[in-house]
């Protein structure tokens, strides 16, 4: 199995062989074509697995052909635990998206959040954020969550731990009803299954 045989346009393929990666991971393999069709998928993959390319690629595919993000206001959010996580998971998009008209950008807790609102006038087409910061900027309205199109919770299980499940249930409240959501987690606990059965419409179930 090749990138090219997932049906990834050439701007991606070649993103991707930039990276070095000379095939898909098994989770890329199950996931690409999923996304790319507009299902919702629930996938249970571990760091190290490729599960940052495995959502990144194919929603970038998909967001390439679309409107580009208005002032204030982001098509895909990408929910993470940890500011470490966030700004891996911005750096993988900022690389896959090089040769496409997408931009990207990460907020979180801990720093000053003027400049954060200050790039957030312009708008960004993919939005990595920790809840707490999210929750903060929305507050303040200087992000707004009625345009998206993607919504992606990475790393779930580790979200829940550390106490996040309130925030992410208020960052739901405000997105459109129209999107693909996609979940990442480690592990399925009950309360992990019941934001499953919540956030997501008829998954494609995913495990590597
Ligand atoms: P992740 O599981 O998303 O944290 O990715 C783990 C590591 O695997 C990252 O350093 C990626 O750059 C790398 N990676 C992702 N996809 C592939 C692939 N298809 N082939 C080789 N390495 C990859």
């Amino acid at each position: 199995m090749s990138f090219k045989q997932l049906n990834l346009i050439q701007p991606i393929i070649e993103a991707v062989n930039k990276a070095g990666y000379s095939q898909p991971s098994p989770i890329q393999t199950q996931a690409i074509p999923a996304i790319l069709a507009g299902k919702d998928v629930m996938a249970a993959a571990q760091t190290g697995t490729g599960k940052t390319a495995g959502f990144t690629l194919p929603m970038l595919q998909r967001l390439s052909t679309g409107e580009k993000a208005l002032a204030n206001s982001t098509r895909a959010l990408i929910l993470v635990p940890t500011r470490e996580l966030a700004a891996q998971v911005a750096e993988s998009v900022q690389s896959y998206a090089a040769n496409l008209p997408i931009s990207s950008f990460m907020v979180f807790g801990g720093v000053k959040i003027n400049p954060q609102m200050m790039r957030l006038r312009r708008g960004v087409d993919v939005l990595v954020a920790t809840p707490g910061r999210l929750l903060d900027l929305l507050e303040r309205r200087a992000i707004k969550l009625n345009k998206v199109e993607f919504l992606v919770l990475d790393e779930a299980d580790r979200m829940l731990d550390m106490g996040f499940l309130p925030d992410i249930k208020k960052v739901i409240n405000k997105l459109p009803a129209e999107r693909q959501n996609l979940l990442f987690s480690a592990t399925f606990s009950e309360d992990i299954k019941a934001l499953c059965h919540t956030l997501l419409n008829d998954p494609i179930q995913i495990s590597v």
